[in-house]
């Protein structure tokens, strides 16, 4: 019997549609929006569906999470029974890597505080053994332990698992990580190191960020040096190298590095990037060093959603021995909602708000320590909340505030009332009119087109208007 459907686009776009309905979005999209259909195969017995992924690492993941969900929904779309064959982006034109050599760590190897740039050698002469190891430069906070999963790093937080626990030989490398600021990405490849460093205190384990590599460089430059520069990030085990965009329009630097990286790589050493975008948004860096980082396996950081942003405040607050009610946890949780920097910066501005007032934190207090600091408005704000606090602020009695007076402090209070109704409410423009003594839209439109016109061109009314919206906003 022939197959319900033959095109692989076709198959692919109904079994897409129906994981949909059964994966939450975020893994949906992390796991089945790469996938690429190949070709479909129909055969007497079998059919076979090819899909191509972008590396090893999505495969293992399919097969381990996904593989009875995935077979059934192919099965149940083709309407017969379907191998589905995963196809890996190849690099045929690319090396190999070498297998790791383990013999190759001499015992001279012990740790000093020594600088590469700082080491002395004439160059053009390759130093006979490698570089001594430097202290240590991962921060020990940055552990797996302290980094919470969830959806949003979900792809990231596996992938440096896998590696942690087989820093040689990985098929991801180089394993690239690239997202916004203070989503984690820092933490979460620190923790790769951090925790291979635990298990093997030999292991040459260097965390640098592209622009001390560039420093250290343009040093070894000066200092004539480079050839034990480039010796040491040579003999490195595991190279995290944080922020590579900042490689960009450095041409030397890239160079060198490209060197590095292939040595490391055909070693089957483990390379680990960070960056603050997507590999091909990155500007001013070369086609072929760029296409290194694509070789092994990317993965993006996403803006924590809400779960994982409760979540890490729990732990934060729990490693840091702070009580925080639940809704003060959901309060900021709610509010503030771009990364983990600005959740971890609130929580601190608030633990040092409770001890200044030695008093334990609770809403109250939590919204008062953060009220300049919440990012969006507070949906929460009701009509009459926003009219008590302007009418406090301009110290008159809420009913004259809506009268129907001329006077003229008592416009202007309703006007700036009015103005901040409409941008801390969801009342449409009829609503809140009718909420100031029954007045028309048009006289809402119109407040809002006076206070906005003034704030422009009036210092002391816009500062006016400034400290109005943060007492608002304590309302909330
Ligand atoms: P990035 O390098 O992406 O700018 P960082 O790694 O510097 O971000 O993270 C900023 C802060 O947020 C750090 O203190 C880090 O410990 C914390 N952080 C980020 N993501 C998480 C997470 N998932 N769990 C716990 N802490 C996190
Ligand atoms: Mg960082």
């Amino acid at each position: 019997m022939p197959a319900l459907m033959s095109s692989p686009d076709d198959i692919w776009a109904s079994c897409s549609s129906r994981l949909a309905q059964r994966v939450p979005p975020q893994p949906y999209k992390t796991w089945f929006g790469p996938i690429e259909p190949r070709a479909f195969v129909e055969q007497e017995e079998r059919c076979e569906l090819h899909l191509g992924l972008p590396s090893l690492f999505y495969q293992d993941w399919l097969n381990g999470h996904y593989s009875s969900l995935l077979n059934d929904v192919v099965d149940e779309v083709v309407g017969e029974p379907t191998s589905i064959i995963f196809e890996v982006e190849s690099r045929a034109s690319e090396p190999e890597p070498a297998p790791t050599s383990s013999s190759r760590r001499a015992s001279e190897d012990e740790a000093t505080d020594e600088a590469p740039s700082q080491e002395r050698s004439r160059d053009g002469v390759e130093p006979t053994r490698p570089a001594p190891i430097e202290k240590s430069t991962l921060s020990g906070a940055y552990t797996f332990k302290q980094f919470i999963q969830g959806d949003c790093n979900e792809l990231a937080y596996s992938a440096a698992r896998a590696i942690a626990d087989k820093p040689s030989g990985s098929s991801y490398n180089p394993f690239l990580v690239y997202g916004g600021v203070g989503l984690g990405k820092t933490h979460l490849v620190q923790a790769i190191g951090n925790a291979v460093q635990d298990r093997d205190r030999l292991r040459r384990v260097r965390y640098v960020s592209s622009e001390t590599f560039t420093s250290q460089f343009v040093q070894a430059i000066k200092n004539n040096s480079v050839a034990s520069f480039s010796a040491y990030y040579r003999s490195i085990d595991l190279l995290i190298v944080d922020d590579v965009q900042f490689f960009g329009g450095k041409e030397k630097t890239q160079e060198e590095f490209f060197h590095v990286f292939n040595e490391l790589y055909q070693q089957g050493r483990q390379i680990v990037l960070c960056a603050d975008r997507a590999p091909r948004d990155i500007s001013g860096i070369e086609d072929r060093l760029l296409s290194r980082f694509r070789w092994g396996l990317s993965a993006d950081m996403q803006a924590p959603d809400l779960e994982t942003r409760t979540a890490i405040l729990q732990h934060k607050a729990e490693t840091h021995d702070i009580s925080l009610p639940g809704e003060v946890v959901d309060f900021i949780a709610n509010r503030i909602t771009e990364n983990v920097r600005n959740l971890e910066g609130a929580l601190n501005r608030l633990v040092a708000y409770a001890k200044l007032h030695r008093e334990p934190i609770d809403l109250a207090m939590t919204r008062e320590a953060l009220y300049d600091v919440i990012d969006d408005a507070p949906a929460r704000l009701k009509i009459d909340d926003v009219q008590k606090a302007v009418a406090d602020y301009y110290d008159m009695p809420l009913d004259r505030m809506l009268s129907r007076s001329r006077k003229q402090e008592i416009v202007m209070a309703r006007q700036v009332a009015m103005f901040l109704c409409k941008q801390f409410t969801q009342h449409t423009l009829k609503e809140i009119g009718m909420r100031f003594g029954g007045r028309d839209h048009s006289t809402v439109i119109h407040a809002c087109k006076t206070v906005e016109a003034r704030c422009e061109t009036e210092a002391d009314y816009d500062r006016q208007i400034e400290e109005t919206r943060k007492l608002v906003q304590r309302a909330a």
